[in-house]
Parts: structure tokens; sequence; C-alpha cells
């Protein structure tokens, strides 16, 4: 990109953002002076995550999770992305490299022309939102690193108000689940529980026998009668439950209305939203909607997403698969703007390959630096 076309996207981005472009520009302008051709350089790698614990929900249990990382080089600067694929999802590293394989970034001269670039990936093909996704958290990177601030500052959100994460634990037998509660009851202020099995109100229990911290639960839709699903609700909020998630199966659209209108407790689509374009046939049926970049392309959908859905009057979760502090720390640049945080994957793996997001005091801690202020490990 030639100088007065980089300064002309600056003062759009400034003034788009409310940033003063005077603050941006003179560190950038020396920068530009001794700058490559302007071209974006695409480079992926597949990296498995390796999960601390065997990680069990209502319809699987797994030990490691499939990844690609992402780079993405522009002017001597690089942004990091990454696709995560739960197995459930139907993505593989195959499919993610074979589409990152397809895409042509030298189409585009900057990538602050991130509707054109995203709008692009949308024509290769409808689905694969993990290796979309990958290339959008690049892009978000390295903006933020070209113009030196945080995303959660060009995005205009206070970090001091990214609040608590939830912690999960999977579903075991009840000696895990009490040491795995007792690991963790410390450090959080909110658990999120896995439940949709047979042993739901004993996973209650053994958790409440050891802590009083608030719960979210999780069903993936793991409950098949509705009105079964109420009587639990109301049994699950007096055991100090505060939100439900997905606890019917996602096709029972009219059976999660019913019981959302007669829940004492918020019912939050998971499985049941992927993209904008999913919300509108859920108004009346729940009260909010799950946000995943892994599922919504990135986070630029994930912040039309918080959009529409605030303008529909419905509570925004923001959530995330099994990733490194890459995808969750670009994640947590939205916990600002949500309702419920649960990002809490890359307290899950041991293999993480950056430092990002942070949990102090049970609040999530946003990284100062520009981008999504990621340090290699
Ligand atoms: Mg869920």
């Amino acid at each position: 990109m030639k100088r007065r076309e980089f300064i002309g996207t600056t003062l759009a981005v400034a003034a788009a953002t409310g940033l003063s472009a005077c603050n941006i520009l003179p560190g950038r302008t020396a920068r530009l002076k001794t700058s490559g051709k302007g071209e974006m350089h695409l480079r992926f790698y597949p990296y498995e995550l390796t999960l601390a614990h065997t990680f069990t929900v209502a319809s699987y249990s797994r030990n490691t999770t499939p990844g690609v990382q992402v780079e993405i080089e522009y002017e001597g600067v690089t942004g990091y992305g990454e696709a995560s694929m739960p197995p459930y999802l139907g993505h593989t590293v195959e499919s993610v490299c074979a589409f990152l394989r397809k895409v042509d970034l030298g189409r585009f001269d900057s990538p602050f022309l991130m509707e054109d670039i995203m709008a692009y990936l949308d024509t290769i093909s409808e689905g694969d939102a993990p290796a979309k996704a990958a290339i959008d958290i690049a892009l978000h990177d390295l903006v933020g690193k070209l113009l030196e601030t945080p995303l959660y500052q060009l995005f205009g959100y206070n970090p001091a108000k990214a609040g608590p994460t939830t912690f999960t634990i999977g579903i075991d037998s009840p000696e895990v689940v009490r040491e795995k509660t007792l690991e963790c009851a410390g450090r959080f202020r909110i658990l999120k529980i896995k439940v949709g099995l047979d042993s739901d109100e004993q996973m209650i229990r053994t958790i409440r026998s050891v802590t009083d911290l608030p719960l979210a639960v999780d069903a993936n839709q793991g409950w098949k009668d509705r009105s079964k699903a109420l009587d639990e609700i109301f049994w699950l909020k007096e055991n100090g439950v505060v939100l439900v998630e997905q606890p019917l199966p996602k096709e029972r659209l009219d059976d999660t209305a019913w019981l959302t209108e007669r829940s004492p407790l918020p019912i939050i689509a998971d499985e049941a939203v992927q993209r904008l374009r999913d919300i509108p046939a859920l108004k009346g049926a729940y009260n909010g909607i799950n946000i995943k970049l892994m599922k919504c392309t990135g986070l630029l959908e994930a912040r039309k997403m918080i959009a529409y859905a605030r303008a529909e009057g419905m509570m925004v979760m923001v959530g995330c698969m099994t990733e490194t502090s890459c995808a969750c720390t670009a994640a947590a640049q939205l916990a600002p703007a949500a309702d419920f945080c649960d990002i809490d994957g890359n307290l899950l793996i041991s293999n993480d390959l950056f430092r990002g997001v942070t949990v102090s005091d049970g609040l999530l801690r946003l990284p100062a630096a520009p981008g999504l202020g990621l340090t290699k490990i």
C-alpha cells in the first residue's frame, strides 16, 4: 500500500473507532518509510492441542483437539490466528488446510479491507467457519498492531468491564468432579457444569459439597423431555444455578420456546446459533446467544451478532472451543460487551503457544499490547 493510501485508511479507521488520528499516525508513518511491498502473506501449520484432563460432555469424550495456526504477514508485521476443530463439528486439519490453500490474499492490497476479505472467504465455501475465523483473527491482530492499538480499544470497549469467566467442569465420576472443583473453586467466580446425562443431580450435589459458587449449566442438547427439563431447571435454580445453555436439541425450537417462557433461569442458544443469519429464527425461543469465533467466522461477524442480539433485547454470552491463548484472547476482546463469558479453552490445554488473556481473581484480564496483545511462548 502507498503511504497516502495507508494514511487515508488509517484516518477512516480512526474516524470509525473514535480514535485520534494524531495519536496513531506519527509512529506508523515512520515505520512505513522502511516498509516492504504491501502484500499480505498467509502461512499456516497444524498444531494439535493436548488437554490437561479428559473432557466429557453429553455426547463424547476426548484428550486432544486438532487445530491449525495461521499467520498473516504484512509490511514486516505478523498477525496471529487460529482454527480449532472439536471433532463433533465435522471440521478437520485437512479441511481447514484445504480451505486455506484456496485463499488468495493477493487480491487485496491491505488487511484493513476486512469486510471485503471476509465476504470473499464466504464465496470460497458456505461453511469452513474455523478456517475463516483463523484468517479473521489474524487480520484483526495485524490491523491492531499496524495501528499500535489493542483491539478492545479499536472496538471502543472498556477492558475493566471484561468480567468473570466461567471455568468448565466436564462430566466425570464424583471423585474426579470433586477433585477438579476443589482445584479451581478458589480461582473462579462462577463455574460451568456439563449436564445432560442421567448423572446431572449427582454432579450438582458433588459440586455443592465443595463450593457455593454460582453455576452455569450446559446440557449440550442432552435433555429430551421439555417438562422434565423445566422441573430440572427449577431444581437447579434452588441449587445456585444462574444460566442454562442449550437444554434441548437445536431443532426443537417450539419446545425450547415453551421451556424459555416458563423457565426461571435464562436459556442460552449455543448449538442452535452459528452465524448472524441464524439469530432471527431464535428470537422468542431463547433469552440469549452464545457467540463463538469458531462458529461465526471471527470477530467481524461476532460484533455484528452482538449488535443484532442487543437490538432484539437478547443476552450475549461469549464462548470458545478448546483453543490456545491466540483464539481465546481474540474472544476475550469481546468480553466487555458480554453478559456472560466462557473463555477458558486456553486453561484446559497443557501446550499453549502464547501468553495473552489471563484470569486473575476470577476476572478476565486483557493484555494491553497492540492487536491481540499476544506474546509467543
Ligand atoms: Mg455450549
